[in-house]
């Protein structure tokens, strides 16, 4: 086969845009995106055809178009298996959603709704009233806010409360979280003055005092949520800090990060701060995530004292991070679960993290069966699963997994990303890893389905 010969069997674009098809793909599309398709499809043509290829038919090339517009038009968001046992896995969206978040977000999406009307007076409401009833008696505060994350919520206290003014924060406390967020420049973004105080692994009460000005306006706490320090350390508790703010009529601000309304030691975790300690110990404001620990939608939750919380409502930017109607839906629905009592069985972070090694070891074993007949040498080996980066990031449960030793482990885990759904799953060495604590029970027949498929035709 020559390729010049079937080089000069190709259509022109020009030929291509009068048929049939592709002015159906036209009038849905528009003009410029087939155009930019139809070219694509010919210069991938042409590197086969010098590649040996033979020159398709024009049919075979409408198509090719049609796949490709089907392809880019498709969404670039959709679901994952994730077997790689991370539970709070920041780059696979986090916190997995329970069915009644799910369900109270399709309930209030495709409808009006009160979000910012006030039935009783027949008026104009507040949409921050929507969780925060539920927020101040899960917690014991006064006051809460909403709003889109966490980094947001730091980000708003201190530019609302201390803006142009000083803030004082331990040097062990300068951290960067995941995605690029830095204390020092989210406090650089607020405009209010950075005062470091202490040495990277000992603070001291008197180092914060020494540092007080009449430009103070805050201490800020901040949770080391994505490392430890270890040795010869020393942190103030949060209740001198708090006593000292008060000494000095300054705030005391505390960002724990992911925040936890249950106990994490019940899980055999170590203990992670919890929401209501920080303000019984006096933290004036404590912000927290949505969807790490709290296991709900995005957001930032702000609790605390009264005063501060209605300064916050009322600064400018609040508006900028407000959430959306589905978002509040979905955060009250999950804050519901604890309300119950139901958080452990209903939030699926909280099942994860509750289910017992013992468990997880009779799903494997149901699992390989469920893989039927296969000649792979599958077994199951004792394993840890992650928390996770959003919240005690070096904390393990141990769990068992399920290892298949191949000699072409990246290569089979790239073909199991690649496909639908994609999977994720661990290689260490040369073999792929596979922990079922992070798999819905519903995605074990897609699981077994996808590795049927990837696997087949493997020998060895
Ligand atoms: C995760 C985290 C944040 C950011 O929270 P997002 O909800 O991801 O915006 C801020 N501070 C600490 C200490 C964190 O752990």
């Amino acid at each position: 086969m020559n390729p010049q010969s079937e080089l000069s069997k190709l259509p022109a674009v020009d030929h291509l845009l009068q048929m049939e098809p592709v002015a159906a793909l036209i009038s849905s599309y528009g003009h410029t995106w087939v155009v930019d398709a139809i070219r694509a499809v010919l210069a991938a043509l042409r590197q086969e055809i010098l590649s040996g290829a033979p020159a398709p038919t024009a049919p075979q090339i409408v198509e090719r178009i049609e796949l490709t517009i089907e392809q880019q038009a498709a969404p670039t968001l959709r679901p994952v298996i994730n077997a790689a046992g991370v539970i709070l896995h920041t780059n696979l969206g986090r916190a997995p959603l329970s069915s009644s978040v799910v369900a109270a977000m399709a309930w209030i999406g495709p409808v009006y709704s009160n979000l910012e009307y006030d039935l009783a007076a027949g008026q104009r409401g507040s949409r921050y009233i929507h969780a925060e009833d539920l927020l101040m008696r899960l917690t014991g505060a006064q006051a809460a806010l909403v709003v889109n994350n966490n980094a947001a919520a730091v980000l708003l206290a201190l530019s609302a409360l201390a803006r142009d003014r000083e803030v004082i924060i331990s040097r062990s406390q300068l951290v960067e979280i995941g995605g690029g967020f830095r204390i020092p420049e989210v406090l650089a973004a607020s405009s209010a003055r950075l005062v470091e105080v202490g040495t990277t692994n000992r603070t001291y009460v008197h180092d914060y005092q020494a540092a007080v000005t009449p430009q103070t306006a805050a201490i800020l706490r901040v949770h080391q949520s994505n490392f430890r320090l270890q040795g010869f350390v020393h942190q103030p508790a949060l209740h001198e800090l708090a006593e000292l703010a008060h000494d000095q009529r300054l705030l005391l601000v505390d960002d724990l990060g992911s925040g936890t309304l249950l106990p994490t030691e019940l899980y055999g975790l170590p203990h992670e701060p919890t929401v209501q300690e920080s303000l019984e110990a006096g933290a004036d404001l404590v912000t927290f995530s949505g969807d790490k620990l709290l296991g709900g939608p995005q957001a930032g939750i702000i609790v605390g004292r009264a005063e501060l919380v209605a300064r916050l409502r009322e600064f400018p930017l609040t508006r900028a991070l407000r959430v959306d109607k589905t978002a509040i839906a979905g955060i009250q629905a999950n804050l519901l679960h604890y309300a119950h009592g139901e958080a452990q069985q209903a939030i699926p972070v909280w099942r994860m993290i509750a289910a017992t090694a013992g468990e997880i070891h009779a799903r494997a074993e149901a699992f390989l069966l469920k893989l039927g007949e296969t000649t792979l040498d599958w077994h199951l080996i004792p394993g840890r699963s992650m928390i996770g980066g959003g919240a005690l990031p070096e904390e393990s449960l141990p769990t068992t997994l399920l290892a298949l030793p191949v000699p072409s482990a990246q290569r089979l885990a790239a073909a199991l990303r690649r496909g639908d759904p994609p999977v994720v799953a661990r290689v260490e060495e040369d073999t792929l890893l596979f922990d079922l604590r992070t798999v819905l029970p519903e995605q074990e027949d897609m699981l077994a389905e996808r590795l049927r498929s990837v696997l087949a035709g493997i020998a060895f």
